[in-house]
Parts: C-alpha cells; sequence; structure tokens
C-alpha cells in the first residue's frame, strides 16, 4: 500500500464515499447525531447488514457490535424468531390505520411482563416520554416537571434541559436552567426544573418549595446516557417521596426496559412509578415507543380521556410483530438474563486488568448487560453523576475506541454511553474483545 493511499484503496472508502454523498443530503451526513463519530474522529461506518453479534460495512468489513442499535438488540441481529414473525406480519399488509389484534397481543404481554394495567404504543421513545409528561400535565392539572442533570429523555422541547450528553450549565437551587439545545424557548424550558442525579437532599429541597406546582418528576432509573451512572438506595426512596406531593413519578425505561430484567430496571430495583416509558427493546429492532400505567392514570388518554395523543402508524402490525417476538423470545429464555451479567461482568474484569498492565487509569460501571469504562483515575462503581462522568479524558477514550474499532471490536462512539451486551455475545467474543482491548489500552498508555 502507498503512503498517499487514494480513497479507493482505504479499508472504509465504501463508508467515506457514502458519508460524502450522505453530507450532501442530510445534515452532517447521519439522522441521528451520534453515528457521525464527532467525539471520535475518523469516518463512520455505513452498515450495510448485520447478524447475530456482528455488523458488516459497505467495504465488507466485520465488527463485533457492542452498540445492538444503542439498545434494541439485546437478542443478536437478525434473530430467526424475530424474523419469522415480521415477514408473517408482511403477508398480511404494512399498515391499517385501525386496530388489530398484534396491538392487543402485546398489550397483554407488555402489562403482564411489568404489572401496568394500560399502555398506549407510539412509534419512538421520544413521543412515550412527552405523551407521559403531557399525561402527567392533563391528569394533575399542574405544569412544571422534574428532570435530572445528565438524563436524558428523548428530544421533546421541554426534555432538552440540561440533557444527557448536553451543555454542563448549573440548575440554581430552584431548580431553573438554560436549554441545551437552540430552538427550545425559554419560555417552554422555565416549565422544566433540573435536579441533580443522586442527591436526595436537591430533590427533597426543590419538592418542599415547589411540589405543589410539580406535575411529574421523570427519571432514568439507571443512567445510560451520561455513561452508565447507578442509582443510590438513598436517591431511589426519595423519587418515591415525591409521591406524596402528588407529582406523578416517571420510569423512563426506554433503555432499561426488558434489558435490565423482564421487568425492567423497575422489577430489579423494586421501584413503583406512577407512570413507565419504554422504547428501544420493546419494538425488537422496529420503531416502537410505549408509556404506561394504573387505569385510573391512564385513562386520561384519548379517547377515554381528555388528554390528545394519537398516531398514524402507532401500533403498527410489523413493529407489533417484532415487538411481540422479541418479548416471547426474551420470556422463553429464563436464563438470557444471567448470561449477560455474566458476560458483562467477565468483560469489566478483563478490561480492569488489561487497562492496569497498561497503566490506563479507567473507572468502569456496569449493570447487567450495560457497561461504560470512564477513562479517569476512580474507583469502580464510585462515578454517580453527570459531573463525576465529565471528569473523564475523553480524548484518551476516543483513542481507544479507534484502537478497537482498527481491531475489529466496534464499542460505542462516546465516552458518554453505554455499551449493550447481547444474547449473541458468548466466550469467542469475550476473547476477540480482550485481546483488542488490551492491545488498544497499550495504544493509549505509550501515547
Ligand atoms: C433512547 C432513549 C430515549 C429516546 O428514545 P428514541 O426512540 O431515540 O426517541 C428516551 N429515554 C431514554 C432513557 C433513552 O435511552
Amino acid at each position: 500500500m502507498t503512503t498517499d493511499a487514494s480513497s479507493v484503496s482505504s479499508p472504509t472508502a465504501r463508508s467515506e464515499a457514502l458519508f460524502a454523498r450522505a453530507r450532501a443530503v442530510t445534515p452532517g451526513g447521519v439522522n441521528s447525531p451520534v453515528r457521525a463519530f464527532r467525539s471520535v474522529g475518523g469516518t463512520p461506518r455505513f452498515i450495510a447488514h448485520a447478524d447475530g453479534a456482528y455488523l458488516t460495512d459497505a467495504d465488507g468489513t466485520t465488527y463485533l457490535d457492542y452498540i445492538g442499535s444503542w439498545g434494541p438488540m439485546i437478542l443478536g441481529h437478525n434473530h430467526p424468531g424475530v424474523r419469522e414473525a415480521i415477514t408473517q406480519a408482511l403477508q398480511g399488509g404494512t399498515s391499517f390505520g385501525a386496530p388489530g389484534e398484534r396491538e392487543v397481543q402485546l398489550a397483554e404481554q407488555v402489562t403482564r411482563l411489568t404489572g401496568t394495567e394500560r399502555v398506549r404504543f407510539v412509534n419512538s421513545g421520544t413521543e412515550a416520554t412527552m405523551s407521559a409528561l403531557r399525561l402527567a400535565r392533563g391528569a394533575t392539572g399542574r405544569k412544571f416537571i422534574v428532570k435530572f442533570r445528565g438524563n436524558y429523555h428523548g428530544h421533546a422541547d421541554g426534555l432538552l434541559v440540561e440533557a444527557g450528553s448536553g451543555l454542563l450549565t448549573n440548575a440554581d437551587s430552584l431548580g431553573n436552567a438554560a436549554p441545551s439545545s437552540a430552538g427550545v424557548p425559554e419560555d417552554y424550558a422555565r416549565l422544566t426544573l433540573v435536579s441533580e442525579y443522586n442527591d436526595p437532599a436537591a430533590l427533597d429541597a426543590l419538592m418542599a418549595a415547589r411540589g405543589h406546582e410539580i406535575a411529574a418528576v421523570i427519571f432514568e432509573p439507571v443512567v445510560g446516557n451520561a455513561g452508565v451512572l447507578m442509582p443510590t438506595p438513598e436517591f431511589l426512596a426519595a423519587l418515591h417521596r415525591v409521591k406524596a406531593s402528588g407529582a406523578l413519578l416517571i420510569a423512563d425505561e426506554v433503555m432499561t426496559g426488558f434489558r435490565l430484567s423482564l421487568r425492567g430496571a423497575t422489577g430489579l430495583l423494586g421501584l413503583e412509578p406512577d407512570l413507565i416509558c419504554w422504547g428501544k427493546i420493546i419494538g425488537g429492532g422496529l420503531p416502537v415507543g410505549a408509556y404506561g400505567g394504573r387505569a385510573d392514570v391512564m385513562d386520561f388518554v384519548s379517547p377515554q380521556g381528555p388528554v390528545y395523543q394519537a398516531g398514524t402508524l402507532s401500533g403498527n402490525p410489523l413493529a407489533m410483530a417484532a415487538g411481540l417476538a422479541t418479548l416471547q423470545a426474551l420470556e422463553a429464555d429464563p436464563g438470557l438474563y444471567a448470561r449477560l451479567d455474566a458476560y458483562t461482568a467477565a468483560l469489566a474484569g478483563g478490561l480492569r486488568e488489561a487497562a492496569r498492565e497498561a497503566g490506563v487509569a479507567i473507572s468502569i460501571n456496569h449493570i447487567g448487560s450495560m457497561l461504560t469504562a470512564f477513562f479517569q483515575d476512580a474507583p469502580d462503581g464510585s462515578l454517580r453523576t453527570y459531573t463525576d462522568a465529565a471528569r473523564s479524558d475523553t480524548a484518551a477514550f476516543a483513542r481507544w475506541f479507534q484502537g478497537l474499532l482498527a481491531r475489529g471490536v466496534y464499542w460505542a462512539p462516546s465516552q458518554f454511553e453505554s455499551i449493550f451486551v447481547s444474547g449473541m455475545h458468548s466466550d469467542a467474543e469475550l476473547g476477540l474483545t480482550l485481546d483488542a482491548a488490551q492491545a488498544a489500552f497499550a495504544e493509549v498508555g505509550g501515547a
């Protein structure tokens, strides 16, 4: 190979060409920002197909996948049962704009698994949280909501305030904060109060001052969108105290639902939220979101109640088939969650060891099949807030990411994200990952 390698001889030539075409017709060349590799640099790989634990890009290079489409693919890609269910649904037409049996089946499955009474399907996690908040405002007659710094709940206006991976500005003691996106009016952001994750005293103080005005407190029960951050038992207790003021407690389980257990983080951590939001796994790789909870709250939703919420493609038969097949496969494999845990724990142990040998400081947070290796010197499991996570050395992370990618391991292309292990990751994948990680840490340590 010549040093002035033309794009023709580059192993990413096709991705580069596609990225150039994409940039000409789509802002930044991608349909969701993190895919552009801005925080790690280099060419985003354009994926041609995926199978099991692996992605294959447009240049024909295969990568071990730790993104899992950012959460949905817990069974791995191209799962035969899910593929078969979609294929079968496809024979009967793709959208009706009228109810069908699959929506009933998936709603029965979700309510049974999650201990909720009513569920409404939408098309994304963003729609789920946005709709749940409208419902909370409609049900309580109040207008303020509370969210936590560094938590991400999708891109609805009122939720782009101190959002995960957004700007680090400071909320004042009454929870007032600035929007983290252009185009979100201050007037709108004013209705979103922000408190610090894992700070029970701050939440108690905010609720004491303004609890009577607050419709809902929304939270990630385990944070994935600032990297993985675990809640403390004291914080979870403070969250449950907000109900005493008449505010609804909304668990955003878009990432953790059906991932941390069949009952999500709610089941694993023993939470009792008023409403739960889902997305990602609930659609098995097709666009589905949902929100649900007690009948007395959910029945405020139209046409039963006065809170309007609708969707042309909501309950789409292909999407319902994929979600149903995914949840059925999860339920039919009771050992799956223990296997995911074991793999992820072994991954954490191997990364810890490899980083130590290379003299690279990392701090690992992991739970179930979610894991983040923060590039900073802190005891494992000690990072608890966005401010903690933000102390990480993102340049070192980016070098390590590139080292993994060059060796065929596709890690999440941002320090402030979780990776996702699937049921198709087994011993061979663990070995491949740890070999690549060891070499990549050596490059970071030697730089
Ligand atoms: C991904 C995510 C969302 C947004 O879901 P989309 O389907 O991307 O709109 C909301 N909340 C959490 C916790 C998420 O991880």
